[in-house]
């Protein structure tokens, strides 16, 4: 197999703008966080504490991420010779183990107000503050999503989406508080901070669901898996059947492998012509992609021989 050379200029790209996101990341969670607190400290609510709380994981998480994608981006060495790919999806794991740990902060926190309970001081203050933190995070969480999608990198999609969930906890806390504040039912506080809490707990379970999905070699969608049939059947002339096709997700990367069968008198010279073409044009079409293409002899074919030309078994 011949490894293509063509794609080391837009992979530094992608490296340069996902790192940059990340670092962005810190910076942003870092503000916000502030934010939250002063609104905490303004109010005294449990439930403006949940939300800030909720925030120091953003500024632990969005350092994880970006050591996994500095990780993810090392070229492949003697120790790990597919490459380092998987390193973001512990990143976005990670994420899920603190979101829990927030969750069970503030029921802590919860249960304290729920003995000793204070009506919120400066609510307006803390809730404009509160309200301007939300916003922020809206514009980020949306530019994380967009782009970790376009780069591939599950652990800045990972963290646009939970930055999304905290600016709707953040709205829900905000809504229910200005109703705690004119209807003077103090316990609304509380009961905010628990809801914020669910909903933590349930983000994290699905973010590490999905994260483990990656880390179980998941194949690539039908769609993608039909493009690729596609693309192979369009540049193996010359071949008489494929089988067997594979693939899995890693991160960034997509792995594919397949079995090409040719004329038992075909020369190895004549096959690896074939081989180069499909690798070139999977190349060419899909990001960070790997091929490993198994030739065989016309006996191992699946489907009876004199069908169509390169059918799929
Ligand atoms: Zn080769
Ligand atoms: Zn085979």
């Amino acid at each position: 197999m011949s490894e293509a050379t063509s794609h080391t200029a837009p992979r530094a790209k992608t490296k340069r703008t996902v790192a940059t996101l990340a670092a962005w990341s810190i910076a942003i969670a870092l503000g916000v966080m502030g934010l939250k607190f002063v609104a905490w400290w303004l109010t005294g609510s449990v439930a403006l504490y949940s939300d800030a709380l909720e925030s120091i994981v953003n500024v632990i998480t969005a350092c994880a991420a970006l050591w996994a994608i500095r990780v993810s981006f090392q070229p492949a060495d003697r120790d790990h010779q597919h490459g380092h790919h998987k390193a973001e999806y512990f990143s976005a794991v990670l994420e899920g183990v603190l979101i829990i740990v927030a969750a069970l902060l503030i029921m802590a926190q919860v249960w304290e107000t729920l003995r000793n309970p204070q009506p919120l001081t400066a609510p307006w203050e803390g809730l404009a503050v509160n309200g301007t933190a939300a916003l922020i995070n809206a514009a980020w969480a949306t530019l994380l999503i967009r782009k970790g999608r376009a780069a591939r990198s599950p652990a800045l999609e990972a963290d646009g989406h939970h930055i999304m969930t905290d600016v709707v906890t953040s709205i829900g806390v905000i809504v229910g508080l200005i109703a705690a504040v004119a209807t003077g039912w103090n316990l609304l506080d509380p009961l905010l901070a628990i809801l914020v809490a669910v909903n933590i707990l349930y983000q994290g379970w699905r973010l590490m669901g999905e994260s483990l999905s990656g880390l179980m070699d998941r194949a690539v969608g039908v769609e993608d898996h039909m493009h690729i049939r596609d693309v192979i059947s369009a540049n193996s002339r010359g071949a008489i059947e494929v089988h067997d096709l594979k693939t899995r997700i890693a991160g960034r990367a997509t792995f594919i492998e397949f079995h090409l069968v040719v004329d038992a008198g075909m020369t190895v010279g004549e096959s690896h012509v074939i081989c180069d073409r499909i690798e070139a044009a999977l190349t060419a079409e899909i990001p960070s992609v790997r091929v490993i293409i198994h030739v065989e002899p016309e006996d191992e074919a699946k489907l009876p021989l004199g069908t169509s030309a390169v059918p799929f078994a």
